[in-house]
This record gives structure tokens, C-alpha cells and sequence, in this order.
């Protein structure tokens, strides 16, 4: 049982930094250079929903609030990350999630969504979780129960429309959502409710870049060690690139010590992420258009969608739920490979491979599997003075 005074806050005090950007904040965006032109076709908007086999309808409800995953693996954590999507934020969050090549689940706000469709969309084509977090962000037990339902139900089809895609998880606002008259509402629309287990509080100040803070969510994110935590973060609510910078060791910390990242009721993520899948139709799309976020040409979406769309490929409807094929070139689904050549460090006092990762356009991972015959199995013992080789990007 968790103290409400001791749940989340959203940050409103926070609201004011909202879109301020220090100059760190862009050191550590440059940082990601390395995946972001893969990044960018997904950030056209001319954006997708992920595996096919996502649209279909949820797992019946798990009918207890989780406060951790339940065990289906030795060790699971599931990431989540509420009251977005942002701009300023989620796609930094997202980078550093494909990276590693981690899913987590986004608990969204629907007038957030609604807001920007294009990022739901893009959370859902690489490969993670949404979840409904209501749309107002309000306290659900301040409401009446036909206020609640609409809370709800507005940012369910926010999402639907956006992604075709219905959300299998509902968080209430502020952890308002254990009275079953609230839990009620969301296992009756197929939703699991989802507590959390470790609360690292990066809602909370200071709103601007601050390498202690970043440790404090570090060490609050993975601790104390359970089997199966369900971690809460932020994407949006104001400033959030602490987050972001203290994402890869949190990632690194349980991919370290042998734990599958799964969705809140433990359930693996399907494998693969962006190629292929299912394309809700927008205004102005045409087959053209919607081919440019993929790696196919419009004639291999409309084969594929030949039955619905009829005799001609010009008349497509907003709405219309395509089949998007998998291509076999990779070309806007990963980053580039490293190019030749490679540079030597010297780890330093104070490093880890993320901080050292993050003077190159190189992920932790892979500075990991460049040494990993010199580091052993535990990416978090480096010594000082060792040599590692930084793969070229
Ligand atoms: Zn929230």
C-alpha cells in the first residue's frame, strides 16, 4: 500500500519549463545523432502502427491492480512512462529505447494524444505498449461516474484513431484507480490497471539538467532490487531530459542482471518493430505518401490491400486500416551500421559505459559487444585504465 502523498505529482510545478531546452539537454539529443536519421522517417507523421498482430483486441483484463508484473520469467521489469506524448521529450525517450532495443509501455494523456498523433504513432510502430491515462489527467474519485467513463473512453479512441491500435492498460491519474469503481471502468473496456513498484519521483525538481538528479532517479529506478518491478517515469508534465539521460544505465542495470523487459502483466514484446504492420489512413495521404514512412513502394501496399481498397489505388479512405508489408531492406527501420575504423579510450574514474557512450555516436551496447571479451558478462564493471575499442559511427 502506497502512501497517495507518496505517488506521482505530475510535475505541475514543472508545467513552466515545459519546452525549455538547456544546452545540455541538445549535448545529450546530439548524443543520439547516430540513430536519429533513422528516427527521422518515423517523425514525418506519415506514420503506422506496429505489428499486425498488435490491432488485435486485448488479453482479457487482469482483474487485480498490479503493483509488479506477474512472474512469468525468472526476472522481468516492465518501463513505463506517463503523461505524455510530448514533443520535447518522448522522441528523445524513444531514441534511447530503440537504441537498446528495450520496449516499455506509455501510459498517454489523451488531449496529449490527440494533440500529437504523429508521436503515438510512432510509439506504437516501434514495437511498445500504450496505455490510457485518461485524457484531462484529472482525480478520477473528484469526478462523477459518467465524467470518469468519458475520461476514459475520449482517449481510448484518441487512440484508436491514431494507431488503430486499442490500449490494453489504464493507469489512473495521481494512482487514483484501486476503487473498483474506478478499476471497474477500465477491466469492463478490456484494460488491465496498472500500480507501480518503484517510483524514481524524476517528476519532481529540479526542472533543469542536473547530473545529481539523474543519479537520484538512477538509484531510485533500481532500488530496492525486486524480481519483477514495474518502474513509473515520466515523458511528459514539463522538463524531462533528466529522464532521459538517466534511462540507458537504468536499462543497463536490469539488462545486466538478466531480466526480460516486459510489458506490465509480463508478457513479452513481439519481436521486431516499425517494418511492416498496419496504417491507419489520414487526411491527404495518398499511397505515395504512406509508401514514403516505409520501406515499400505504393504498388506493394496496394497488393497487399488490393481487396479493400478496390480497382483503383487512388481512392483510399481517411480512416481505412491498411496493411503495411514487411520489407526485407531494413532501410528506415535501423541505424546505420558503424562505418570502418574504430577509436581507443581509456576509461576514466567516474565512468560507465553510458557516460562513455555518450562522447560518441555509439550506444552502450554497443561499446559492450565491441569489448565485451575484455569487460565479462557484467557491462557495469569496467576498470579504470582499461582500453575499450569505440566502434567508428
Ligand atoms: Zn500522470
Amino acid at each position: 500500500m502506497q502512501a497517495w502523498d507518496d505517488v506521482e505529482h505530475e510535475g505541475d510545478d514543472d508545467v513552466d519549463a515545459m519546452g525549455a531546452t538547456t544546452t545540455d539537454g541538445r549535448r545529450w539529443g546530439a548524443r543520439l545523432a547516430g540513430v536519429v536519421a533513422a528516427a527521422a522517417l518515423l517523425c514525418t507523421g506519415q506514420v503506422i502502427s506496429g505489428n499486425a498482430a498488435q490491432a488485435a483486441e486485448c488479453p482479457a483484463p487482469i482483474r487485480t491492480v498490479l503493483d509488479t508484473t506477474p512472474a512469468t520469467a525468472d526476472r522481468t521489469v516492465a518501463l513505463t512512462f506517463d503523461d505524455g506524448p510530448l514533443p520535447q521529450n518522448t522522441p528523445d525517450v524513444l531514441d534511447v529505447l530503440r537504441s537498446s532495443g528495450v520496449k516499455a509501455t506509455f501510459f498517454v494523456r489523451g488531449d496529449q494524444a490527440a494533440a500529437h498523433p504523429d508521436l503515438v504513432q510512432r510509439i506504437v510502430a516501434e514495437g511498445h505498449a500504450i496505455g490510457n491515462h485518461t485524457w484531462s489527467h484529472p482525480y478520477l474519485d473528484r469526478l462523477t461516474p459518467a465524467a470518469r467513463v468519458a475520461e476514459i473512453e475520449r482517449t481510448t479512441q484518441t487512440i484508436v484513431d491514431a494507431t488503430g491500435t486499442e490500449p490494453c492498460f489504464f493507469r489512473g491519474p495521481f494512482g487514483v484507480h484501486r476503487d473498483p469503481a474506478i478499476a471497474g471502468l477500465a477491466w469492463e473496456r478490456g484494460m488491465t490497471v496498472v500500480d507501480w513498484s518503484l517510483d524514481p519521483r524524476d517528476w519532481s525538481t529540479p526542472a533543469s539538467w542536473s547530473p545529481a538528479f539523474q543519479q537520484q532517479i538512477i538509484d531510485r529506478a533500481t532500488s530496492p532490487r525486486t524480481a519483477h518491478p514495474i518502474v513509473i517515469l515520466h515523458d511528459g508534465g514539463g522538463y524531462r531530459q533528466n529522464t532521459v539521460a538517466a534511462l540507458d544505465d537504468v536499462i543497463s542495470y536490469y539488462a545486466s542482471r538478466g531480466y526480460t523487459f516486459t510489458d506490465p502483466a509480463g508478457r513479452a514484446f513481439p519481436s521486431g518493430s516499425g517494418q511492416g504492420g498496419t496504417y491507419v489512413v489520414q487526411p491527404g495521404d495518398t499511397l505515395g505518401s504512406i509508401a514514403a514512412g516505409y520501406s515499400a513502394t505504393w504498388r506493394e501496399i496496394y497488393q497487399a490491400n488490393r481487396a479493400t481498397i478496390g480497382p483503383n489505388p487512388n481512392v483510399i479512405q481517411v480512416g481505412q486500416r491498411l496493411t503495411i508489408p514487411g520489407s526485407g531492406s531494413g532501410s528506415g527501420g535501423t541505424p546505420a551500421p558503424p562505418a570502418s575504423g574504430t577509436t581507443t579510450y581509456v576509461v576514466q574514474p567516474g565512468d560507465t559505459l553510458g557516460s562513455i557512450a555518450s562522447g560518441y555516436s555509439a550506444t552502450w551496447r554497443e561499446i559492450y559487444e565491441a569489448n565485451r571479451a575484455t569487460i565479462g558478462p557484467d557491462p557495469n564493471l569496467i576498470q579504470v585504465g582499461q582500453q575499450l575499442t569505440i566502434p567508428a559511427g
